[in-house]
């Protein structure tokens, strides 16, 4: 990059020389050329900085899923599963998600853990809905 402003520079320099610049018609074109070189030196360079910016946060992303990953999938084949509801540790059969309508309730307190996508999700959210009006009961009367 800084080869390429250098370049542009050397032809600034060249067409100085040369006393082309603004004294003809000519002159004034080969400088707007120039100038506009040289502000595309300078958004390239730019981009190249939020190019690196981005890569080096990549890999930071990268490196925090590797972990968390680890964290998740510690053994293969068998993911741990955090119960929301008593804060067990589930193990879980990682084949278990191809099944198709699986509900997965946790061993400890027996409250859902996980569903699979395949579920009717419209149905599922009308049974959760109905669930938490039932306990939730009303004040009124
Ligand atoms: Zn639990």
């Amino acid at each position: 990059m800084e080869d390429l402003k250098a370049r542009v520079a050397y032809l600034r320099g060249l067409a100085e020389g040369m006393k082309l610049e603004s004294s003809s018609p000519n002159g004034k074109l080969l400088h707007e050329v120039i100038t506009v070189l040289d502000q595309v030196a300078d958004a390239i360079s730019e981009l190249n900085d939020t190019a690196d910016d981005i890569d080096e946060y990549l890999e930071k992303l990268d490196d925090d899923l590797r972990e968390l990953e680890e964290e998740v999938y510690g053994e293969e084949g068998v993911i741990e599963v955090t119960c929301p509801h008593c804060g067990e540790t589930v193990c879980v059969d990682e084949d278990l998600d191809e099944d198709e309508n699986l509900e997965l309730r946790c061993p400890n307190c027996g409250e859902l853990i996980y569903e699979n996508d395949s579920y009717d999700a419209d149905e599922d959210a009308d049974t959760i809905d109905n669930k938490r009006e039932d306990t939730e009961g009303n004040g009124d009367d």
